[in-house]
C-alpha cells in the first residue's frame, strides 16, 4: 500500500508506519495544491493531510473512483476535510483527539495571562527601548485569580482549560455547550451564549470550526461581553467574526483579545497587528516536539489499522 504524508513530520512519527508500507513524505510545509489533493486521492492508498488541505466535496468529486481510502488527518480539527463528501466516495477520515487537549489548553492560559497582563505590550516596549523603569501605575492589567472564565465548547480542551483556571487561578467557571457537562467541580451552564459572554472576565472559543460553528462569536456576543473582559480564541478563527471582532476592540466593547487562529490564516489583518491590547500567536496550540510526535503516532496508528484491514481507533 502507498501512502502520502502531506508535510515534513517528526522523525519519530515517520519511523512509526509499518514496513511494508510505502512511504512519500512531501517536502514543503505549505498546504497541498488542488493537483497535489488530486494526485494524493487518485495514487495513494492513504493520505495523512493536515490543516491548509482542503478536500472540499468539489475537490473530492473531482477524482471519481479515487484509489485513495483513507484520509487520516493530523491533528483533531478537521474542518478542512468534507467529511461527507470523503464518506460518500468511500474514503475513511480519522483524526487525533487527546494527543492535543494539554498543549491546546496551556496555549489558552498563555494567551489569557499576556491579554490580561499586557505583556506583548510590555515585552514590545521593553525590547524597544522604552521603558522608563517600575512605578505604581505602570501598564496596569487585570488580575487573573479569582475571575470568571467562559468556555465556548467544553469538549476535551474545554475541560482542559476550566481544570487549569480552577485549580490554577481560582476562577468560577461558566461554559456555553449543547449537552451539560460532569466536572469535577462546580461549573455553570449557559444555554444561551450571550449570557455566558455577559457573565464573564474571560470568553474562551474552544469549539470545532466548520458550518455549524461558522461564526458563532460575532457582534451580539462582543455587545454583551463586559467592557472590561477578554476574548481569547484558540480553536478555529472561522468561529468568529473577526470584523466585528475588530469592531467591538476599536469600540472599546471589550478590553483585548488573544488570538491564536484566525478566520484567513496565514492573513492576520492591521487592524489587529496595529492594537496593543491584542496578542497575537501563530496558531501554536500544538507546537511542542512531543506533542507533534503524540500526533503524527496517532495518525500512523489509524493507517496501519486501517492497512490491516481492522477498524481505525480514530474515525470522524
Ligand atoms: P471536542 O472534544 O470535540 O470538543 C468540542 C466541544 O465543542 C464539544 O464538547 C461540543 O460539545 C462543543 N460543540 C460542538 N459544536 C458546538 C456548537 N455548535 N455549539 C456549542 N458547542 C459545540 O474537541 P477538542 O479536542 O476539545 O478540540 C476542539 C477544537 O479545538 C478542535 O476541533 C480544533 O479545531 C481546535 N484546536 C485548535 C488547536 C490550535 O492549535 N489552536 C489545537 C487543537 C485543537 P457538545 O457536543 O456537548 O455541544
Amino acid at each position: 500500500m502507498k501512502l502520502l504524508i502531506c508535510r515534513p513530520l517528526p522523525e519519530a512519527a515517520v519511523a512509526a508506519v509499518p514496513d511494508g508500507i510505502e512511504v512519500e513524505v512531501r517536502a514543503e510545509t505549505a498546504p497541498m495544491s488542488e493537483d497535489e489533493m488530486r494526485r494524493s486521492l487518485s495514487d495513494f492508498d492513504m493520505v495523512i493531510p493536515t490543516l491548509g488541505d482542503l478536500y472540499s466535496a468539489e475537490l473530492i468529486a473531482s477524482v471519481p473512483e479515487p484509489r485513495c481510502k483513507l484520509l487520516a488527518n493530523f491533528g483533531v480539527g478537521f474542518n478542512h476535510i468534507d467529511v461527507g463528501a470523503a464518506k460518500g466516495a468511500g474514503i475513511t477520515v480519522t483524526n487525533t483527539p487527546g494527543a492535543v487537549t494539554d498543549a491546546t489548553a496551556d496555549i489558552a492560559m498563555t494567551l489569557m495571562l499576556m491579554a490580561a497582563r499586557r505583556a506583548g505590550e510590555g515585552e514590545r516596549m521593553v525590547r524597544a527601548g522604552a521603558w522608563p523603569g517600575w512605578h505604581p501605575t505602570q501598564m496596569l492589567g487585570m488580575h487573573l485569580t479569582g475571575k470568571a472564565v467562559g468556555i465556548v465548547g467544553m469538549g476535551r480542551i474545554g475541560q482542559a482549560i476550566a481544570a487549569r483556571c480552577h485549580h490554577g487561578f481560582g476562577m468560577s467557571v461558566h461554559y456555553f455547550s449543547r449537552t451539560p457537562k460532569h466536572l469535577p467541580f462546580e461549573t455553570t451552564q449557559h444555554g444561551v451564549l450571550t449570557d455566558c459572554a455577559a457573565a464573564v472576565d474571560v470568553l474562551v472559543a474552544a469549539v470545532p470550526g466548520g458550518a455549524a460553528t461558522r461564526h458563532i462569536i460575532g457582534a451580539p456576543v462582543f455587545a454583551a461581553m463586559q467592557p472590561s473582559a477578554f476574548f481569547v480564541n484558540i480553536a478555529r478563527g472561522d468561529v468568529v467574526d473577526e470584523a466585528a471582532l475588530i469592531g467591538a476592540l476599536q469600540a472599546g466593547e471589550i478590553a483585548g483579545a488573544g488570538l491564536d487562529v484566525y478566520e484567513h490564516e496565514p492573513s492576520v489583518p492591521d487592524a489587529l497587528v496595529a492594537m496593543e491590547n491584542v496578542v497575537l500567536l501563530p496558531h501554536l496550540g500544538t507546537a511542542a516536539l512531543e506533542v507533534r510526535v503524540d500526533m503524527g503516532k496517532m495518525a500512523v496508528a489509524n493507517v496501519a489499522a486501517f492497512a490491516r484491514g481492522e477498524p481505525v481507533p480514530n474515525p470522524v
